[in-house]
């Protein structure tokens, strides 16, 4: 017997298939999937790699396999899966086959994870009535002592590494106590518990209103039934479709079955995540790229041992080891990072639905404003679709106005705020109540021009003007990260003519404190969030400390409630139309009706006002009416027209390099091959062509586009114009509907 193989590295040349004999008492031992050590190169020397395949003869092989490595294996099912995504989405299996191991397993020097697994813990040394009679008798004097002890009280045994944080006490506090005979502290098997620290309250399923109702019997009848449908649950926020998750969860949990719930990464915030361990316990795992790699492993072992059957992760979380899948559901379904951005760029969606088909259950997607192509796909009957058109607790949606920003400068104000939003946060500072501010451009000024030379100041390392941070009194490249002291005079022609244009987070803080001195105000950006929990913190601060105002990027806008918040300014919808992408109207849109989601979620009405220079785009008219469907008739009549996704698919070949010549000559002998391969009456393929930011650390970037449908023989075709002569130091990639077409 042979065995196809692929060894576990990175290395080019060693991207391909290789042949080795299965010793006799192997064969009934191997399979596709196994983790392997086999001899290779001259001095033999094993490495580790994986069987992709096995077949009867080969005329290559000589050499046999040594080893198999069972527990740092996959199931075939899992390796079908990495070798169609390697097809699929032009990547390496062994990249594709790392993403369905346990976090932190997939290289060589790390695949001892289990065995680092123990640690120090603490707990109780005394019976509870004794420890809580040694505070209230005032035996335990120092308030530290003290919080620690009562700590221990709500949670029984605790990491002590985990303590020290959560507490803010050194190790010698935890001395003194364990010296007293108060905790005891012991050493053993690490289970890196993300959910620490959580009493929640036990939450029992509600009563389902009518429509709910309708989309949960339909669906958990395809649990039931073992039928790979799929549904779009189509409603606006806090209109029941998390409680209609949970349930369909539940039906799968009391069949036996698991379930996969995608939501994205920075919807995974603690209280959606106490959600769901009020409803179903330690029954559920997540996955998300906070977590330490140890987390992430014991996750993942939870997971694959069965004790958690439910997994509730971002992206990644659909390659979790499964078994006996009930359903997958994928939130906000709309949102852009299902799609990988970076090798292996695929798709959750996709995969999803190859998953569920396999496996036999109901894929649910779930969204306030559907993907333009899940939409369509419902109105033509491939996709079962369910409307919630209440919100669950009667809540009515925010009153939205717009400013026209050519108006408010026609009248002379300069300002970033339009009169009327000024107005509106003053009469919100009078009555306490809380306003978010969103722009999503970050920093103080988001260009340095001279006037002199017309000139602006640029990143060195990248084809981009560089932004001005005032609170760093720099200038920094959003794309590299390239920093430098803020200039007086001209790098280019040394005038002092040098102005900053552009508003971001940090100047319309600024402007803020100015006209409203009395206002506090709490900023969340990528400069202000960047620890483990930042994020979190920024959020809870915002609430609990009642802070007037909150003023953020692109984070602002998804999945958070605050009851107190009444009022939300756009500043600039703009923003993201300018950006050439087939996605720009829909991202509006869909940001726009997002960010006004966050006023008034309680019994109180909210207030929108959305500013822009173009307040007769459809995008932006349409989301001041929160009506997605006359936004779906216009973008999809226009993409009909562009060939867009649906009608087509965008194939971006992206070549990068440091040598200009090379990329030119490299992206010219595709492109012709391109021309002579494709079939032109239904795929055009655009000339080379540099990207819109072209050069991007040190790196130039060129593209070649191609709309057409991707299928197999469209596969076939661009594999074999890619075969062209490899040139050192250029790379090529290619990415399928991209999110980002820079
Ligand atoms: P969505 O996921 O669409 O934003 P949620 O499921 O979070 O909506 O529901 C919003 C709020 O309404 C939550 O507090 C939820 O507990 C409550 N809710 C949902 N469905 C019901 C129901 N059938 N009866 C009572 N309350 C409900
Ligand atoms: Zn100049
Ligand atoms: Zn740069």
């Amino acid at each position: 017997m042979i065995a196809e193989i692929i060894i576990n590295s990175n290395a080019k040349a060693l991207n391909r298939i290789f042949d080795y004999i299965v010793p006799k008492e192997m064969e009934n031992d191997i399979f596709v999937g196994a983790r392997i050590y086999v001899p290779f190169g001259r001095g033999s020397k094993l490495e580790d790699g994986f069987v992709i395949g096995l077949k009867k003869e080969s005329e290559f092989a000589n050499k046999e396999i040594a080893k198999i490595i069972y527990e740092m294996s996959i199931p075939e099912e899992k390796m079908e899966l990495a070798k169609l995504m390697a097809r699929k989405y032009f990547c390496n299996i062994s990249d594709c086959i790392k993403l369905m191991l346990p976090p932190g397993t997939s290289g060589k020097e790390a695949t001892n994870w289990a065995k680092e697994k123990t640690g120090k813990f603490v707990c109780l040394a005394k019976e509870e009535i004794e420890i809580e009679e040694a505070i209230a008798s005032g035996d335990i004097k120092s308030d530290k002592h003290k919080k620690v002890l009562e700590f221990l009280l709500d949670n029984d045994e605790v990491y002590l590494p985990d303590l020290e944080k959560i507490l803010e006490v050194t190790s010698s506090v935890f001395k003194t106590l364990e010296k007293n005979g108060y905790v005891e502290i012991v050493e053993k098997q690490i289970e890196r518990n993300p959910f620490i620290n959580k009493n929640v309250e036990k939450d029992e399923p509600k009563i389902l209103n009518e429509e709910q109702q309708r989309a949960y019997d339909a669906i958990s009848f395809c649990i039931e039934n073992n039928e790979p449908t799929k549904s779009l649950i189509y409603g606006v926020t806090g209109s029941g479709k998390t409680e209609i998750y949970m349930q369909l969860i539940g039906k799968a949990i009391s069949l036996g079955k698991t379930a996969i719930m995608l939501v994205p990464e920075i919807s995974l915030t603690p209280q959606m995540v106490d959600r769901f361990l009020a409803r179903f316990g330690d029954n559920i795992a997540i996955l998300h790229s906070k977590l330490s790699i140890g987390e992430r492993y014991d996750e993942w072992q939870k997971i694959a041992e069965g004790k958690a059957k439910i997994v509730i992760g971002a992206r990644s979380a659909i390659f979790a080891p499964v078994k006996n899948l009930g359903i997958i559901i994928i939130d906000e379904e709309h949102d852009m990072s299902y799609k990988s951005d970076m090798a292996p760029r695929y798709h959750a969606k996709d995969l999803a639905k190859y998953i569920t088909e396999k496996a036999s259950c109901p894929l649910v997607l779930g969204s306030a404003t559907p993907d333009i192509s899940t939409y369509k796909q419902a109105l033509d009957n491939e996709i079962a679709i369910f409307k919630l058109t209440k919100r669950a607790n009667e809540s009515s949606l925010p009153e939205v106005e717009l400013v026209d920003l050519r108006y408010e400068l026609s009248q002379g104000n300069k300002s970033m705020l339009s009169l009327k939003l000024q107005k509106e946060i003053k009469e919100n500072l009078k009555n306490k109540k809380q306003t978010i501010l969103f722009l999503n451009r970050r920093g103080y000024s988001t260009f340095v021009l001279c006037r002199e030379c017309g000139e602006p100041v640029k990143c060195p390392n990248c084809n981009i003007s560089l932004t001005y941070h005032k609170f760093e009194n720099a200038l920094k490249c959003h794309y590299c990260g390239f920093q430098m002291p803020v200039v007086k005079k001209c790098p280019n022609c040394q005038s002092d003519k040098v102005k900053y244009f552009g508003t971001g987070t940090q100047k319309l803080e600024d402007e803020i404190h100015k006209i409203f001195p009395e206002a506090s105000t709490i900023r969340m950006d990528i400069d202000t969030v960047s620890k483990k929990n930042s994020h979190e913190e920024i959020l809870n601060k915002f609430k609990n400390e009642n802070i007037d105002i909150l003023i953020g990027t692109q984070m602002v806008v998804k999945g958070h409630h605050f009851p107190n918040v009444t009022l939300v300014g756009v500043i600039a919808a703009d923003g993201a139309l300018n950006i050439e992408d087939y996605n720009a109207s829909q991202k509006t849109f869909q940001t726009l009706v997002q960010v006004a989601g966050r006023a008034g979620r309680e019994s109180e009405k909210g207030r929108v006002i959305i500013q822009t220079y173009n307040p007769d785009h459809y995008a932006i008219s349409y989301a001041t009416k929160q009506d997605y469907e006359l936004f779906y008739n216009a973008e999809i009549a226009l993409r009909k027209m562009l060939k867009y996704p649906p009608f087509c698919d965008i194939i971006m070949i992206r070549f990068v390099g440091k040598n200009i010549n090379d990329i030119e000559s490299l992206s010219n002998a595709v492109y012709s091959n391109l021309q002579n391969l494709i079939d032109t009456s239904n795929t055009f393929v655009y000339k080379p062509f540099p990207s819109p930011v072209d050069k991007i650390k040190n790196k130039y970037r060129w593209r070649i586009i191609l709309k057409g449908k991707v299928n197999n023989k469209m596969l076939n075709t661009i594999y074999k114009a890619l075969e062209v002569k490899h040139i050192e130091g250029v790379s090529i990639s290619v990415d399928i509907n991209p999110n980002n077409m820079m």
